[in-house]
């Protein structure tokens, strides 16, 4: 077998040379030398040495005549997965590109097709193609599956080796075929087929030998026939016939439940002429002369397929009575159908484009869909082809490498909901590709992320703002909505318990008439008074005539199992903090807010005054912004003194701003999130110790 020798530098060098003469041979070299080196004494499951796979993987890229930056990438692609060497290390010796390349190939590695998440193999593929954003990365990673493929026997393990197949079946041979490379799709799907159902396998193969034996000449006598009758017609055609894979044959067979035998078409002949023209003139003379099967025609030079393919297809009663399908094409046709994008990029680097400077040769190939927009038939291709789904999803990972998908724009609280609606309503941040960012970050191809959560988080309308699946912004309004549900209900419990608490007449449920206030339930009515649609003073409705409650709101109103800012609220113009003496102002619609009893905006009406109890709830985890304005001298120390002080009491400087600054004096007003009154006391008090301070005044 081939690949049990070892492919030599020189030997590579030599087949990159023969396409591209000024191919820098030293870089080659080096980069062959260095994944050697890499990879050390690392061994195959065969037993031979690792770099034998790396050097096969450049051999193929190189006989697909591709650039030799992905050449190189050939060699190196598993150098980040597998050695110690590092993306910086690569750059520095082989520049960005081929570093950029090597990383884009080890990300395809890490993604995780046998998880849960991955229902569908076609939601994988597109994955892998989004993610190759240069259409390189996908062609390196294709040649490592096709020789992982060709390996495969040595892998003792039958169920890996029947699962390597399965997803070579399911997602590397129909990205093959999608960006056209047809030979590499044919070599992997029989491989894979031969590991997966080796019976069947051998079965066809031994009837296909018998057809063989039995048809000896009718290859080679077809093949003159056409020959010679294009030759009277002018046209010089190169005729093969060509032997269906196993595999397609098989699958033939199980869609049109037909046996071998009655499979007529197992050999195709390809007809390939000199120009477009002499492709409809061979079509035309052919259909003159020998009986159409009917329905078998197909012009893909009109209208390609979505990965380029160009051809006529045609099936006649041929020169000896069987019915055989004829391929006709340009040469240049024929090299699309099996090398793909491959071919095509050979093609435009072997004429105009290949003189332009490094960066612009390779430009147009760094996109597949450049690719597909630069061919004949751009609306239609775009359409058909799913290629819109790189504009509109990303596709991102789970630290286990669980694929998500998600529309284009998505962040990360998106994501948390995409996991689950438990994770979506604790999310407090997430660790992108290891990096600590916030809920609102927008999430790109690849993006590898980690929720970070806490109980005591509480969705809030904010969020709203920034997610964009409709999952999420459900999960979210739907939560706000509950919660908004049950606090204007304790709200409005709390009014009526603290009203009727003077009364004699102790609060029992059905006292309530929620039904003559078209309240469905008892609940909504809770939910109306919290929320003022129903009048306090409907209350005094329910008690007996007899009593006279006198000041309805007599006692005082517990706040501490609310949610600051839904049904209560603690306003800016006094920021209260847990401690502070403070009374509610009953207002409709908005809820209960909460003032410092000296704050200036409270005015006079104090008839909706309540007297609230303050207790702190260990439940509920608060923390409250306080406002102080420092004076302190005009010293270069004089702000890390004061962030100092703050920090080591562990309260947060959310804001700083300097109001007043003179020669001698700063007027600093600072805002710090505080647990209550005490917790600020402690900081003020340690502000004014400080010799540097004048004043410290909570605003
Ligand atoms: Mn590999």
């Amino acid at each position: 077998m081939l690949w049990c020798f070892l492919l030599t530098s020189s030997e590579l060098i030599s087949l990159v040379k023969e396409y591209n003469s000024n191919v820098n041979t030293d870089m080659l070299r080096k980069a062959y030398i260095f994944a050697m080196e890499a990879h050390g004494i690392q061994k195959r499951a065969s037993g031979v040495p690792y770099f034998y796979h790396p050097a096969e993987v450049a051999r193929l890229l190189a006989e697909l005549k591709l650039d030799a930056q992905t050449v190189i990438t050939g060699l190196l692609h598993d150098v980040l997965e597998d050695t110690t060497v590092c993306f910086t290390e690569l750059s520095e010796i082989f520049g960005s590109e081929v570093a950029f390349l090597v990383e884009g190939v080890t990300k395809l590695s890490k993604i995780n097709y046998a998880s849960s998440r991955v229902h569908k193999a076609e939601n994988f593929r597109k994955f892998l193609l989004a993610m190759s954003r240069d259409i390189r990365v996908l062609i390196v990673k294709l040649a490592d599956r096709l020789n992982n493929m060709r390996t495969l026997n040595y892998i003792t393990s039958i169920e890996k080796r029947k699962r390597v197949s399965l997803e070579t079946l399911e997602v590397y041979a129909p990205l093959a075929e999608r960006i056209g490379m047809n030979i590499i799709k044919d070599e992997m799907e029989e491989l894979a087929f031969y590991n997966l159902h080796p019976d069947e396998y051998s079965k066809i193969s031994l009837q296909l030998d018998q057809i063989r034996n039995k048809d000896n000449n009718f290859v080679q006598n077809t093949i003159l026939e056409l020959k010679k009758i294009l030759k009277e017609n002018g046209i010089d055609a190169n005729i093969s016939g060509r032997e269906k894979k196993i595999y397609s044959i098989w699958k033939k067979m199980q869609t049109r439940n037909v046996s071998l035998e009655q499979i007529n078409d197992i050999v195709a002949f390809r007809v390939i002429v000199d120009n477009l023209q002499q492709c409809y003139m061979s079509l035309g003379v052919i259909h003159t002369n020998f009986q159409i099967v009917p329905g078998r025609f197909k012009d893909y030079i009109s209208i390609p397929k979505l990965n380029n393919y160009r051809s006529l297809h045609t099936t006649v009663i041929g020169p000896l009575k069987q019915s055989v399908e004829i391929q006709i094409r340009t040469e240049e046709m024929h090299r699309v159908a099996d090398e793909g994008v491959a071919a095509h990029w050979f093609y435009k680097s072997d004429g105009a484009l290949f003189r332009k400077d490094e960066q612009e040769k390779y430009k147009w190939v760094k996109n597949l869909l450049t690719v597909f927009q630069n061919s004949s038939n751009p609306g239609e291709l775009i359409s058909h082809s799913k290629l819109d789904l790189f504009e509109e999803e990303v596709f991102c990972f789970t630290p286990n490498g669980d694929l998500i998908t998600l529309p284009r724009g998505a962040t990360v609280i998106d994501f948390a909901y995409e996991i689950h609606t438990a994770v979506g309503n604790t999310a407090v941040g997430a660790k992108v590709n290891n990096k600590m960012v916030p809920l609102k970050t927008v999430l790109r191809n690849g993006d590898q992320v980690e929720i970070i959560t806490s109980p005591s988080q509480n969705p809030d309308g904010t969020w709203e703002r920034f997610a964009i699946t409709s999952k999420a912004k459900t999960c979210i309004k739907k939560f706000i909505k509950t919660r908004e549900k049950k606090e204007f209900c304790l709200l409005g419990l709390q009014l009526i318990k603290c009203a009727l608490s003077s009364s004699k007449t102790p609060l029992s449920e059905d006292m309530i008439p929620f039904k003559e206030y078209s309240c469905g339930s008892l609940d909504k009515f809770y939910y109306n008074i919290g929320r003022g649609i129903i009048s306090l003073d409907s209350i005094r409705m329910i008690l007996p005539l007899s009593e006279n409650i006198g000041n309805i709101y007599n006692d005082s109103l517990c706040i501490t199992n609310f949610i600051p800012g839904v049904a209560v609220h603690f306003p800016a113009c006094c920021s209260p903090i847990f401690g502070d003496k403070v009374i509610g102002v009953l207002t409709p619609q908005r809820g209960l807010v909460v003032h410092v009893t000296s704050c200036n905006n409270l005015g006079k009406n104090k008839y909706n005054f309540i007297k609230v109890n303050w207790t702190q709830n260990d439940d509920i985890y608060t923390e409250f912004v306080a406002r102080l304005r420092i004076v302190i001298q005009n010293e270069t120390e004089s702000f890390s003194i004061i962030t100092n002080i703050i920090s080591s009491h562990e309260a947060n400087i959310i804001n700083l701003k300097v109001e007043h600054r003179s020669t001698d004096f700063f007027d600093l007003l600072v805002d710090i999130r505080v647990t209550d009154v005490s917790h600020l006391g402690d900081i003020q008090a340690a502000l004014r110790t400080c010799s540097l301070v004048r004043s410290v005044r909570r605003l």
